[in-house]
């Protein structure tokens, strides 16, 4: 019988390879012997790499070269009361993260929410996208294949949806720059986030493309897409899905719980969120959509990567009156927010419980659903946060809490 001693001392003789060890052992072996080659070789004690609770073979389709897990704390924020097109009742949110603080605040953000009645939350748009280039030998190419992909949307929504059971193809967008052109894919991916359906229903498409105009494919993406990359198209006209959440919420509140009012939120908001993003340039008008955004990506399993994006979102705030008293309006929209409750990450043990938290493992009655709902969740926590951070900024108390929930 082959142990992981005899294993890494094959690896360490340059008998084996590293990648190669699943061919002779189970995966917790393989991962076990990677460990006694990594200690051997740099001297770390890699004990608490390789105490992870599930079965290695469990993660074959999503890492290769396994040591073992790397073990972020996973706490819990709400409930909240969610009422969405897809998500309806009442969400605990699960986050995975290192920055203390951040629970605290996401809770007492999502606690206010619930105060004010619970948040409203849609998905407005739908749209996977996959973005091929190809070559032309210049515009007048480019502009036959642009008109024959006009004419022929049928032609490649068959070969496209040929290759899914659940994908459905929403649109081809043409884009000419001299001599390349972009064929942008948005597709319905239900409840995958769907780059991989995308990607195997563009590569058929391209097929025909290929054989029907003079247009030769150069790159299945051509970042166009765009896939993991900061990108104004991502903000301007979405990606997987587009979701706002919304909320008002009465003056007395802000003032009981927030220490603060309306017109001091939506200032912060004002100066900070929309004017000085501005003047940085930035793509996101926001406060931290982005913690949020990560955490609920690391604890469910979605594509970590993906944050780049998903986390582009517009904050509002508007005072409201309302009698006597100013009530405050908050709404945070993310453009490209990227999910899914099946494939990729969300098969792993501890981020497929993550998802039954929320509720949405798995495919949803109607597809599309579950992931539907737990984007519109995803938008009530960034909301919840924008919230929090901003009232603390207009109550001046930021310091202080992370002085004592921080370190
Ligand atoms: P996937 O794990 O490749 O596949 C999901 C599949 O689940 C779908 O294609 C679909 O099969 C099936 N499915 C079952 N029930 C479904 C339902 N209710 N709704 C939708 N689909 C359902 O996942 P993916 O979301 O397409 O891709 C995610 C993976 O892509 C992640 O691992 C990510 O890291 C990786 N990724 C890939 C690229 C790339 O360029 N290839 C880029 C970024 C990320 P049918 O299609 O047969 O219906």
């Amino acid at each position: 019988m082959t142990d992981a001693a005899s294993l890494a001392r094959r690896v360490r003789d340059g008998d084996l390879r590293l990648h190669e060890l699943e061919d002779h052992v189970d995966h917790d072996t393989a991962a076990t012997a990677r460990r006694l080659v990594l200690e051997a070789e740099t001297d770390a004690d890699l004990e608490a790499i390789g105490s992870y609770g599930f079965d290695a073979e469990a993660a074959e389709s999503a890492i290769e070269n396994m040591v073992g897990a790397a073990q972020i704390p996973m706490g819990v924020a709400g409930p909240v009361s969610v009422d969405g097109g897809a998500a309806s009742g009442e969400y605990y949110l699960p986050l995975a993260t290192t920055e203390g603080a951040l629970l605290a605040s996401v809770n007492r953000g999502l606690s206010v929410l619930e105060d004010a009645g619970g948040v409203d939350a849609r998905v407005t748009k739908h749209g996977m996208t996959r973005a091929p280039v190809f070559r032309v030998s210049g515009v007048v190419e480019a502009a036959e294949t642009v008109e024959w992909v006009e004419d022929n949307g049928e032609r490649l929504r068959e070969a496209a949806e040929e290759t899914t059971s659940h994908g459905e193809v929403i649109g081809v967008e043409p884009y000419v720059v001299g001599d390349s052109v972009f064929l942008r894919f948005a597709y319905d991916t239900k409840d995958a986030m769907g780059m991989n359906m995308a990607t195997i229903a563009t590569e058929a498409a391209c097929a025909v493309v290929e054989e029907e105009t003079p247009a030769s494919l150069v790159a299945l993406s051509g970042n166009l897409c765009s896939d993991k990359k900061p990108a104004a198209i991502n903000a301007i006209e979405g990606r997987g899905r587009s979701v706002t959440a919304d909320v008002v919420i009465p003056g007395e509140l802000l003032e009981e719980r927030l220490h603060t009012t309306a017109s001091a939120i939506v200032e912060a908001n004002t100066r900070k969120n929309l004017i000085g993003s501005a003047k940085a340039g930035s793509l996101g008008f926001n406060a931290h959509a982005a913690n949020v955004v990560a955490a609920v990506f690391l604890a469910t399993g979605q594509d970590e990567a993906q944050v780049v994006e998903a986390a582009n979102a517009i904050t509002t705030m508007d005072a409201r009156e309302r009698g006597a008293t100013t009530d405050l309006y908050a709404s945070v929209s993310l453009a490209s927010l990227e999910v899914g409750t099946v494939g990729g990450g969300t098969k792993l043990p501890t981020q497929a419980q993550a998802l039954d938290i929320v509720g949405v493992r798995g495919g949803g009655d109607p597809a599309g659903s579950n992931a539907d709902a737990l984007a519109e969740v995803i938008a009530a926590g960034a909301l919840a946060g924008e919230l929090s951070l901003l009232a603390a900024l207009a109550s001046n108390h930021l310091a202080s809490a992370h002085e004592d929930l921080g370190r």
